[in-house]
């Protein structure tokens, strides 16, 4: 963390820079389910842009992270949810990792109230945060906390966690109430989750938090239902019910069939607090699901109204964090990995070491900053941690085990992979080698950064992108669209089948919108969210490249760290020339550019799909779409096709048998769409109506059709 004096203009680029890498990783963690980062590194890093708000308020705007909930509003992605505002923002939790910041909790509870008052303390359930409205007795509404001002409506999701009632039993429940709490997914579902993820070669969930909010987002509500869920609730929004205290209202709510946590308790001071959290600190590694703290609440709802709220949190309750599980393990060696923006990063090779029941090899070391503040010594034993996230972290060093005479590692001064000299920017953290365009692990990085799921979702990894590269076939993104079918059989292990995949992955890229393609040519600091607002915002790529810093600056959350990172990449003629390249290949770079239909084949047709296919779900429905057909996401009369792959939903197969709907495979399909079995090439020129075939032939073989363009 950095904590010596900065001047103005120092602190005001930290603060952007700050905002920047928290709300993108905000979305990671949020939305995409896919934390990169460590919720310990996230927390110091806000902790950071606190104190520097509090030192710099000048620089503090209203639409900084410390002064907003993380978002997890899915923007027509799968198709969107429905939003609905929440009757009481639904907000964060202060959080602290100290007992002597739950102790100056108590103590301004103490100043803060006139009457005596009580605490209840509960676990803090690591999941997903859910608000439900029961009318009537009868589950109305599920909504998720969204950007806490309206949430995602996935109630018919809900509907299929068995422990949360449909229709309320007891009495004495308000006739139109919101009660929340929180979805989690067991270990045991955990694991099993991620075991049959790992057999169709999915990407595993990370933790059983990002596994039940991933879960709950889904578009097939019987899919919701098998993975496992379940429900704890733990508020009721105090002005709902009669009740003098928060724990009253909980024993009220589980009289009517609601799931509430018995593991809560009523304290009375700080040492009955820390008695409880000492308990669950131990007790909880049996519990069968996560929890990440332990909540506590002033208990009379009365004195909660009477704290109220900040902008993120209620005055009247604290979460404290647990640490992460620790283990001590000597250091072997040291790497110097370079990323795809350059920045050289340290990761300790380890003895391996069991650590939250998998075994540890290598842990990062972040920065040089870091292992000077470890104090770290080649050979030193340290202390590993990995709290729910998959990089483990060295959190300190072991000073009594170091052997006599070892030495303070040097970082090194050169490039490990292309051996220019490391270069270190103010205000940087990293070290970054400066020779972006010929330092072969960042051009790799960059081209593994274009292909990946979330951009342009190619079908190659990391070693088919080192063979390509190697071969000399691909040096930047647009060369994945010259690629021909028998150089892609020059691969190992690639046959005509891989090949086919690919080069329809390529094809279904050209459908991919604006905002991931904008995404995908790796700006440096434009991750998904801000690549989406700058692709609203400016409309098309030319408009983009012509923003001067202001326009830049004028969207919302761009920071002068991204606008100035915008300007460069679009001065840089190399990238404006790949740019190009991109463009003539057929990719969108305009937000209304909408792709002439391939063909009008499937014309009137609804269509469903259920399973796993050769190519990505998301680039089969582009196939759909292209070809006139219309998605659907469940199966009914209406439904002309079933287009089932590997592994068909059992509800989707029953109700197409129960409604007469044909149910086709993938071949069926490739043939409706006349892409003939083996020739997905020539398949695709003969189904595209909006290019010549010539100039088809020509963007994949690699020949150059110039087109005039604004670019
Ligand atoms: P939080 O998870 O720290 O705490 C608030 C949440 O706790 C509430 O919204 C509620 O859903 C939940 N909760 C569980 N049990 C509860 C109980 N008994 N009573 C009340 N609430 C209970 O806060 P958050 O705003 O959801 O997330 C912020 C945290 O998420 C950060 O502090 C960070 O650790 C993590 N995060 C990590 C990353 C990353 O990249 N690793 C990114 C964003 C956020």
């Amino acid at each position: 963390m950095c904590t010596r004096v900065m001047d103005f203009t120092e602190a005001k680029y930290r603060i952007e820079q700050l905002k920047a890498v928290l709300w993108e990783n905000s979305r990671k963690y949020y939305v995409e389910n896919a934390p990169t980062m460590s919720d310990y590194e996230y927390d110091q890093l806000m902790h950071e842009l606190e104190m520097l708000e509090a030192q710099y308020p000048e620089y503090a705007t209203e639409d900084s992270p410390t002064r907003r909930v993380g978002s997890d509003l899915e923007e027509g992605r799968n198709g969107g949810f429905a939003k609905y505002p929440h009757r009481y923002p639904m907000l964060s939790l202060s959080n602290t990792y100290s007992i002597s910041e739950v102790e100056e909790f108590a103590e301004r509870a103490e100043k803060g109230l006139e009457h005596g008052f009580t605490y209840c303390c509960e676990l803090k359930f690591d999941g997903t945060a859910i608000c439900l409205t029961y009318r009537h007795g009868i589950l109305f509404r599920a909504l998720t906390r969204g950007d806490g001002v309206q949430g995602d409506d996935v109630t018919a999701n809900v509907r299929h966690i068995s422990n949360i009632p449909q229709r309320l039993s007891g009495s004495g429940f308000p006739a139109d109430f919101e009660i929340r709490g929180e979805i989690l997914m067991p270990f045991e579902s955990f694991d099993r989750l991620n075991h049959e993820r790992e057999l169709q070669e999915e990407p595993l969930f990370a933790n059983p938090r990002n596994a039940a909010s991933g879960s709950l987002k889904l578009l097939e509500p019987e899919e919701v239902g098998r993975r496992g869920l379940f429900c704890t609730l733990y508020h009721i929004p105090a002005g709902q019910v009669d009740y003098p205290t928060h724990d009253q209202a909980l024993k009220a709510a589980s009289s009517w069939g609601l799931p509430i946590s018995e593991e809560r308790r009523v304290c009375h001071n700080i040492q009955e607090i820390e008695d409880f959290i000492n308990h669950w600190d131990t007790a909880r590694k049996e519990l069968p699901y996560a929890t990440d703290g332990i909540v506590i609440k002033i208990n009379e709802l009365a004195n909660q109204t009477a704290l109220g709220y900040t902008a993120k949190s209620p005055r009247w309750a604290v979460a404290y964090k647990f640490k992460a599980e620790q283990a001590c393990t000597p250091v072997l060696s040291i790497d110097y990995q370079v990323g795809r923006t350059g920045a050289v990063t340290p990761v300790a090779n380890l003895e391996p070491v069991l650590l939250s029941g998998t075994m540890v090899k290598r842990a990062t070391l972040v920065n040089e900053d870091q292992m000077r503040l470890l104090d770290l010594h080649e050979g030193d034993w340290v202390y590993v941690e990995k709290g729910g996230e998959i990089i483990p972290k060295i959190t300190g060093v072991e000073e009594s085990r170091r052997k006599p005479g070892a030495r303070i590692p040097a970082f090194p001064t050169l490039c490990p992979d292309c051996g220019t000299p490391l270069e270190r920017e103010e205000g940087e953290a990293k070290w970054f080698c400066p020779n972006s365009k010929g330092c072969p692990t960042q051009i790799k990085g960059r081209l593994e950064h274009f292909v990946s799921r979330k951009a342009m979702n190619l079908l190659c990894g990391e070693a088919t992108i080192g063979q390509l590269y190697q071969l000399n076939l691909v040096h930047d993104a647009a060369d994945f669209y010259r690629l021909k079918e028998y150089q892609l059989l020059q691969l190992d292990g690639w046959k005509e089948k891989s090949a086919r995949r690919f080069i329809q992955s390529v094809l279904a890229s050209r459908d991919v919108p604006f905002e991931r393609v904008l995404f995908a040519i790796g700006i440096r600091f434009v991750g998904e969210t801000t690549a989406r607002d700058l692709a609203r915002h400016f409309g098309n790529i030319d408009a983009l490249a012509a923003a001067s810093q202001e326009e830049l600056l004028a969207v919302p959350d761009v920071g002068e760290v991204i606008a100035r990172s915008v300007s460069a990449f679009f001065k840089d003629p190399d990238n404006v020339a790949m740019v190009q390249s991109l463009r003539q290949s057929g990719l969108r770079f305009s937000v209304e550019a909408s792709r002439e239909k391939a063909s009008d084949a499937l014309k009137g047709l609804s269509i469903v799909i259920s399973g796993n296919f050769s190519i990505s779900r998301d680039a089969m429905k582009a196939l759909i779409e292209a070809h006139g057909g219309k998605n659907s996401s469940g199966v009914s009369s209406k439904t002309d096709y079933l287009l089932a792959g590997s592994k068909p939903g059992p509800e989707k197969m029953k109700k197409a048998a129960e409604f007469g709907v044909k149910v086709i495979d993938e071949q069926q399909f490739m043939s409706m769409i006349n892409v003939p079995e083996g020739d997905a090439f020539s398949g695709a020129f003969a189904r595209t109506g909006s290019r010549s075939d010539a100039e088809e032939k020509a963007s994949l073989s690699g020949t150059e059709i110039m087109e005039p363009t604004l670019f």
